[in-house]
């Protein structure tokens, strides 16, 4: 029991593990290895499963490859051989009125099991059934022996902690057994768990049907009586579910926070004012699509409001996000104000200040590229012309985002491929402006739900429609063996004077191999295309080599380039129509949606080869196949979900997202739109949090936030 003048719950939740009865140093430190140290820790420990121990079975009902509890008698013992492996087996033959199961252990000690298991000694068996034919054995099952004819009811009396009831099964570490962890945690839910604080607001909870935390807690770790196994099991029960809706309620309150607090920011009025809008579109080489024409028209009605727009531009690779940007950056121009592009990568910000700066040159406007390989002199009058406001644009890398870097007028900072890129980023570059408008693109399509939890804050525009023209770009896969089959490709694409990408994947262990595999494929290439100006670009280049790489191979100099992944994002050559994918078996779906994106960008037929390695895995194999299906990234994402589970689909840490401590994002999507519905429902209600009767709700979501989510408003 807890010193009752400590009073402070939280004080009480934070203690060691020690202070319970059974944790000496030893086990303690086995804790530690489960990541557990404090009392609020152990909580969120949950079981992976439940044993159903309320009853006894008869050996008739056993089912099977289940976990049963049930009553015996012993009827014979010994020992035996198989007959292939001559391995020992030493079997008991268990009965009941009703029929026989038959015990088996392939690793004992013969005197302790015979003195253990005497003809006619009755016991309680515990362990997991499997039916062979006829027979039905156990493997090693637990017992716990019997002194006449106790039953159930008196063995709960006797145990009451492992007997009489459904008990949990949990995550172990060496040296620790199930039964000392319920002998651990029995105590711990029974005597500390009431010193959670409820945190889901009771209307909420009442609303939803959920339990508050402390009978959640209670009913996960030792459910009542009556609870639905199958619902533990598959994690349907309401003290699982409303611990997830508690976690999603507190994420989703900082996101209607601050999506709130953003409405209530002041921010600049940039109306169009079709100075260099007007112009623009007339100068295109094409109309803008429906979808392109829709989406900018959300974005112009954001930065015509004096709240900074907060928005997430989502679209297929290729989809023409590009120029939209181009165009609310030009909004910004012409209202006075300064614009800042930051892209991942050097390639992609280089290619949009390609992109930009001739429309703008042609309007009478000045921009400049800014990335870690500027010389420091170059830099220098950039930071002057930024500082001045002379430059309207400046496109670059996370470079912009340094120290140094002070705009005169920043208006709207634009953010390419943010998936990339962490929340924080975001933030940086909004202290660069009085509160700028933000548009944040990406071309890696996020399932809805998903991109609610990444997301929630942001307002979503999508452009769900390709610019007309296209043809779906034909993929393959080719065997390895095959491969002379794609140069015989490449040959015929190049003869009609297209151009054709070649990659091959940097993976991190094995970089400088891959490199080699990729310098000796160019070499032989050359070989091969002796006419053919065959170019080679990898991660590990200098800016300007890269550079001039890329030029050649967009003015058409260079015929095949080949190439790490740096060309996975936003790389825009509309005449290379073929995509060869070497050892495509190790890249990730988003990828290779990426990769072949850079295909297809023009009128012709283009295509793609996925030439995988020699052996790859089942896995990989459902991801070629995916490609194969189907073009649509919304889908393929979805696939990738589906694939690979949410917290690496999304790189969590990176993504900014945090870490759930129950919660699952794909288990449990439909607690999360529930929760969101809740939590923005919650913030407008109360006036974001303002209304005494948040109070208590505010404290609990600082306490777990922080400033992780950047709070507007409150604190
Ligand atoms: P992404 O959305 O992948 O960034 P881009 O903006 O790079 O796509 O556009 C892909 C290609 O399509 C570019 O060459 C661009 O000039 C062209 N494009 C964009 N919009 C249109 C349009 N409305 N009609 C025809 N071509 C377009
Ligand atoms: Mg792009």
């Amino acid at each position: 029991m807890p010193d009752r003048k400590m009073a402070d719950p939280a004080e009480i939740l934070s203690q060691p593990l020690s202070l319970l009865p059974g944790v000496g140093p030893k086990v303690q430190s086995r804790l530690l290895k489960l990541g557990l140290s404090t009392l609020e820790d152990a909580f969120y420990h949950l079981p992976y499963r439940y044993e159903d121990r309320r009853q006894l079975k008869l050996i008739r009902q056993l089912g099977n490859a289940s976990t049963e509890v049930f009553k015996g008698t012993v009827l014979a013992s010994g020992e035996s051989c198989t007959k292939r492996t001559s391995r020992r087996i030493f079997e008991v033959i268990i009965g009941d009125d009703s029929g026989t199961v038959s015990l088996k252990w392939f690793h004992y000690r013969r005197n302790w099991l015979e003195k253990r298991f005497p003809i006619g000694q009755k016991a309680i068996f515990i362990g997991e059934v499997k039916r062979f034919g006829a027979t039905r054995e156990i493997h090693h099952p637990d017992s716990e022996l019997l002194q006449g004819d106790d039953d159930m009811a008196l063995l709960s009396r006797k145990d009451p902690i492992s007997f009489g009831r459904i008990i949990p099964v949990y995550p172990l570490t060496e040296g620790i057994s199930q039964k000392q962890m319920r002998s651990i945690w029995f105590p711990l839910i029974c005597d500390y768990a009431h010193y959670l604080p409820a945190t889901t607001p009771d209307s909420i909870r009442k609303k939803y049907h959920l339990l508050d935390r402390l009978e959640a807690i209670r009913q996960v770790h030792w459910p009542d009586k009556q609870s639905n196994l199958n619902e533990l099991e598959q994690g349907r029960h309401i003290g699982r579910k409303s611990l997830v809706f508690d976690e999603f309620f507190y994420l989703e309150l900082g996101l209607a926070l601050k999506r709130a607090g953003v409405q209530l920011e002041q921010g600049s009025r940039m109306p169009c004012e079709h100075k260099y809008t007007l112009p623009l579109s007339k100068m295109l080489p094409f109309k803008l699509t429906g979808a392109q024409r829709r989406v900018l028209g959300e974005i112009k009605k954001d930065m015509a409001s004096a709240h900074p727009m907060n928005r997430l531009l989502q679209g297929d690779v290729g989809s023409g996000k590009t120029i939209v940007a181009l165009m609310a950056a030009l909004i910004a121009i012409e209202n006075n104000f300064q614009v800042a592009v930051v892209a991942p990568t050097e390639i992609l910000a280089e290619q949009h200040f390609r992109t930009f700066s001739p429309w703008l040159e042609r309007l009478g406007l000045t921009s400049c590229l800014l990335q870690g390989s500027t010389s420091a002199a170059e830099k220098k009058q950039h930071y002057a012309g930024i500082a001045s406001g002379e430059i309207d644009l400046v496109a670059g890398t996370h470079a912009i985002l340094q120290e140094g870097v002070e705009f005169q007028h920043l208006g709207l900072g634009i953010i390419d491929e943010q998936h990339r890129f962490g929340v924080r980023q975001r933030s940086i570059l909004k202290t660069k402006g009085n509160n700028p408008d933000m548009l944040v693109m990406t071309a890696t399509p996020i399932p809805r739900t998903l991109s609610m939890t990444l997301y929630g804050d942001l307002c979503v525009s999508v452009i769900d429609e390709l610019p007309p023209g296209r043809k779906p770009v034909s993929t393959k896969i080719i065997h390895h063996k095959n491969r002379s089959k794609a140069h015989d490709f490449i040959r015929e694409e190049l003869k009609k004077g297209r151009q054709t990408y070649i990659v091959y994947p940097l993976v991190e262990e094995s970089e400088k191999s891959d490199l080699q595999a990729a310098t000796i494929a160019a070499q032989q290439l050359n070989e091969i295309f002796p006419e053919d100006r065959i170019g080679l670009l990898h991660g590990k280049m200098k800016t300007a080599e890269k550079e001039a790489v890329m030029n050649a191979f967009r003015t058409g100099d260079i015929a095949v380039l080949v190439a790490t992944t740096v060309i996975e994002v936003g790389v825009d050559v509309p005449n290379a129509t073929l995509m060869v994918i070497e050892h495509a078996d190790r890249f990730g779906l988003a990828q290779l949606h990426q990769l072949r994106g850079r295909v297809g960008r023009g009128a012709e037929q283009s295509f793609c080869m996925l030439i995988p390695s020699e052996n790859y895995s089942e896995e990989a194999q459902k991801r070629l196949g995916v490609m194969i299906k189907t073009e649509d990234g919304f889908q393929i994402a979805e696939a990738d979900l589906e694939i690979r589970g949410p917290g690496d689909f999304l790189g969590t840490r990176q993504a900014g997202l945090p870490d759930f401590r129950i919660a699952s994002l794909t288990r449990d999507l439909s607690v999360l739109e529930a929760a969101r519905q809740a939590a923005f429902d919650y913030v407008e209600r109360t006036n974001m949090l303002k209304l005494p009767e948040a109070q208590q709700v505010r404290e609990e979501l600082i306490k777990r936030w922080g400033s992780r989510l950047e709070l507007a408003n409150i604190g």
